[in-house]
């Protein structure tokens, strides 16, 4: 009977290992502990109390359903916390669930201190044969967690982030990677976790640094022949930050330089953040024990965010320049530029500068000419996204039902103009406009272009739809 827990907890981690990916079950539910099932409530052990917060906000529903699958209708789950503290006293917190709201909770760290002392050496920059130094974090102010906007594309990337800068060094997340494309905000959420725990914890010394800096600094190291003071020095950060590790591929004198820190800093507990252009798997010329010592901790990805979280970022850099623009201005920015948020701040600074040398009134027509004139390419095509919105809004209809399945005449004549113009206006394949036109293949999408065309000769008013549409999306 005793291990009754296990069993069932077995079987539960079954059913939720296929239904998320194996990144996220790798994270979130490798290091749970089952403890006791007793009258129906099965007791889990998690190691902190961000652990359980996201366990609440994202799988509680998984979780639910697949305990009472397992255990019956009247199963509940109970949490215990485990809380490290100083006088060794081993009492998991515990929380009892169904909660329904998290935010009530008793926040554990303040009840027991998580640390009462800092074990560390009061000024550690003394190194033998150097006068004190005393270094800069090298972070920029502005590159807040506040001024990070959170969207799907980022958000284990952010929490992740966030669970380190609350607990640097004391989390799973060691070494916390960042990866993902360029203008995606790796820079960004990396100084956010330094500024975060500078702020928190300020005798921290945090360390940011770019990957070619570090290489430079190494070379003249060796050239002046300090290369072990160059190691000291980094080895007595508490926080190391290192931006575009992809730089280190084929530098093997500084992959083992970098990796001699590594592990030092690793065996203290000390705190690692990477970013990185590409993940781990994908890093050529980086040396294989470098490679497996980045999958110690956590690898995170950013991608590209969607429309809403454009939308969102650009009404937050809108808000800290001072300035508001017009709404359809906003949306059409965040429609046409869907490569990476570097372009999209680009694009909006570019406006606003033309706007004020110019003297002229940021309009529609202005955003579009300037989209056309200084955004790269991708963004001179229409997207099927922005052809969507155009036709919902000239036929007032919402553009959920556009991409629905409903059959309701003017919504049927609406999903195929749109597949009609995306065909047209877009390099997308027949299919690719299908899945976004609710799920259509693409012989659908080829019968809506021609009934388009057909309707065009023969309908006149339908023909007035076309051309203002078409008027709408030409973008000059
Ligand atoms: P990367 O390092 O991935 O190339 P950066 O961190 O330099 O990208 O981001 C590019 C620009 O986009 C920066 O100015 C950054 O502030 C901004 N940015 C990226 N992601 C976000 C976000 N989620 N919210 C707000 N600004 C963002
Ligand atoms: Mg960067």
């Amino acid at each position: 009977m005793s291990t009754l827990h296990t069993t069932v907890w077995e079987s539960c981690l079954t059913v939720i290992r296929d239904n998320i990916s194996s990144q996220a079950f790798k994270v979130w539910f490798e290091p749970i502990v089952p403890t006791k099932l007793e009258n129906n409530v099965l007791t889990i052990q998690v190691p902190s109390h961000f652990f359980y917060e996201w366990l609440e906000q994202h799988y509680i529903h998984l979780l639910k359903k697949v305990i009472k699958k397992e255990i019956g209708p009247d199963a509940t789950l109970e949490y215990s916390i485990v809380i490290e503290n100083n006088s060794n006293q081993s009492t998991p917190y515990t929380v009892k669930l169904p909660t329904q709201n998290t935010s009530n909770l008793q926040n554990p760290s303040q009840s027991v201190p998580l640390q009462a002392t800092e074990p560390q050496i009061r000024n550690p920059f003394i190194i033998p044969g150097l006068k004190k130094v005393t270094i800069a974090s090298n972070l920029i102010p502005s590159h807040t967690f506040e001024n990070f906007v959170e969207g799907e594309c980022n958000r284990l990337a952010r929490a992740s982030g966030y669970a380190v800068a609350n607990k640097p060094g004391g989390t799973a997340f060691n070494p916390l990677l960042i990866y993902g494309g360029v203008g995606l905000g790796k820079t960004h959420l990396a100084h956010a976790i330094g500024l975060s725990i500078k702020d928190q914890h300020p005798n921290k010394t945090v360390l940011y640094v770019q990957s070619e800096k570090f290489a430079h600094q190494f070379i003249d190291a060796i050239k002046n022949q300090t290369t072990n003071d160059f190691i000291h020095f980094y080895q007595m950060v508490d926080v190391l930050i290192i931006d575009d590790v992809q730089f280190f591929a084929g530098k093997e004198k500084t992959q083992d330089v970098f990796f001699s820190i590594f592990n030092h800093l690793h065996q203290n507990g000390k705190q690692i953040v990477l970013t990185s252009d590409k993940a781990p798997v994908e890093m050529q010329g980086m040396e294989q024990r470098l490679l497996s010592r980045f999958k110690w901790g956590l690898s995170a990805d950013l991608t590209i965010p969607d429309l809403e979280t454009r939308i969102a970022i650009l009404e937050k850099k809108m808000y800290a320049s001072g300035i508001e623009l017009p709404k359809e201005v906003v949306e059409y920015l965040a429609y046409s530029i869907n490569t990476n948020v570097r372009e999209i701040e680009g694009a909006l600074n570019t406006l606003l500068m033309q706007s004020s040398l110019n003297r002229k009134a940021i309009t529609l027509d202005l955003a579009k000419q300037m989209v056309d004139k200084f955004v790269k390419n991708t963004a001179r095509e229409v997207s099927i996204e922005y052809i969507q919105k155009i036709v919902c809004d000239y036929f007032d209809l919402p553009i959920e039902l556009l991409k629905s399945k409903t059959r309701k005449r003017e919504v049927v004549q609406a999903r195929q103009i749109s597949m009609y113009f995306s065909k047209k206006m877009t390099k997308s394949s027949l299919a690719n406009i299908g899945a976004h036109c609710g799920g259509k293949d693409h012989a659908t999408v080829l019968h809506a272009c021609r009934t388009v065309i057909n309707l065009s000769e023969t309908d006149k008013q339908f023909r007035v739809y076309l051309e203002d549409l078409e008027k709408k999306l030409t973008i000059n």
